[in-house]
């Protein structure tokens, strides 16, 4: 497909250009007054669940964090969690997540079966820069909040750059009682090689293969059905322990627990929530 710039498009693309900017003098600003922006909850998690479809426990909430622009209003992390990176804030918010993470998840309840519920925390590449800085963080979170560390799951994107250093810092943090996942994995930095020499406890297939399935192009179907399975059954020949990301229909969900898959996240069984919802969520989950 052929398409022609026109002017539409390049005030369009100014508009964002601005925004983009505006966001990142504004978490500059920031950047200095962060502890005051974090007490003024401008940042807030959420909890999105991860389901254990084989025994029908909550494997572990994953903790999304949520900013409201005192003008803007709500902003994606997609869209700051880069910004947060560029201007070199992410050890400080990253330390002020893993904190609230824990701290959260000490109030909810365990499953039926006394098996208890992770907190599944994002850990960004940049951190990994720092890596006394995580180490320390991840420590005073567990200490502080009395979270029994094996609860404690950090995902982590392959960033290449930093690959080497990383398989010691991970070593380290498995030392402390938690357990790393590899996020978004099939997609970006994401290499096979990965799989073997990182040691990761979990694997999360990227959404976008998922997403595919079940759609009304039998070809997107295909293709999302065709390497869901493929990224499934690499998982299980290297042993890791695979996370679906991103099942939103029952369609997905039949067509992934029959392709193997144990633990499944999704809009299907409940988007992201706040800390108040999540308690009803898991307090009301058979
Ligand atoms: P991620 O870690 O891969 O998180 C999954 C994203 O998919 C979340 O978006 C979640 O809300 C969304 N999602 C979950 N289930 C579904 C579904 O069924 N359908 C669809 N369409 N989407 C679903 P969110 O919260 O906007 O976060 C986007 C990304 O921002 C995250 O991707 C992660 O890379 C980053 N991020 C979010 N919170 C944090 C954080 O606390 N720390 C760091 N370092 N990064 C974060
Ligand atoms: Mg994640
Ligand atoms: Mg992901
Ligand atoms: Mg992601």
């Amino acid at each position: 497909k052929v398409c022609f710039f026109d002017q539409d498009m390049k005030e369009q693309a100014k508009e964002r250009h601005k925004l983009e900017n505006d966001l990142r003098v504004s978490l500059a600003t920031r950047h200095v007054e962060l502890h005051k922006a974090i007490s003024n909850d401008e940042f807030a998690l959420v909890y999105q669940p991860i389901v254990n479809v084989r025994n029908g426990t909550i494997h572990a909430c994953e903790a999304l964090i949520r900013w409201t622009h005192p003008d803007r209003g709500f902003v994606s992390p997609a869209e700051f969690i880069p910004m947060a990176e560029q201007i070199q804030i992410m050890d400080v918010l990253g330390s002020w997540i893993l904190r609230k993470a824990c701290a959260d998840a000490m109030a909810w309840p365990a499953n039926e079966d006394g098996s208890e519920v992770g907190v599944s925390v994002n850990v960004s590449p940049t951190q990994f820069v720092e890596s006394r800085l995580l180490v320390a963080s991840v420590k005073q979170a567990i200490e502080e909040s009395g979270i029994s560390p094996s609860r404690l799951k950090l995902e982590i994107t392959e960033s290449t750059a930093f690959a080497t250093t990383m398989v010691s810092v991970l070593e380290e943090l498995k030392a402390l009682g938690c357990t790393i996942a590899l996020d978004d994995f099939g997609t970006g930095y994401s290499s096979l090689t990965q799989l073997n020499d990182l040691p990761l406890d979990y694997v999360k297939l990227d959404q976008s293969f998922i997403r595919q399935i079940g759609s009304d192009d039998v070809a997107v179907d295909q293709h999302g059905t065709r390497l869901s399975k493929a990224v499934l059954a690499l998982c299980a020949s290297f042993d890791q322990i695979a996370i679906v990301e991103g099942v939103e229909t029952k369609h997905q969900l039949t067509c992934v627990t029959d392709m193997g898959a144990d633990l499944v996240q999704g809009y299907y069984f409940s988007k992201p929530l706040k800390m108040p919802d999540i308690l009803t969520f898991l307090n009301q989950w058979k």
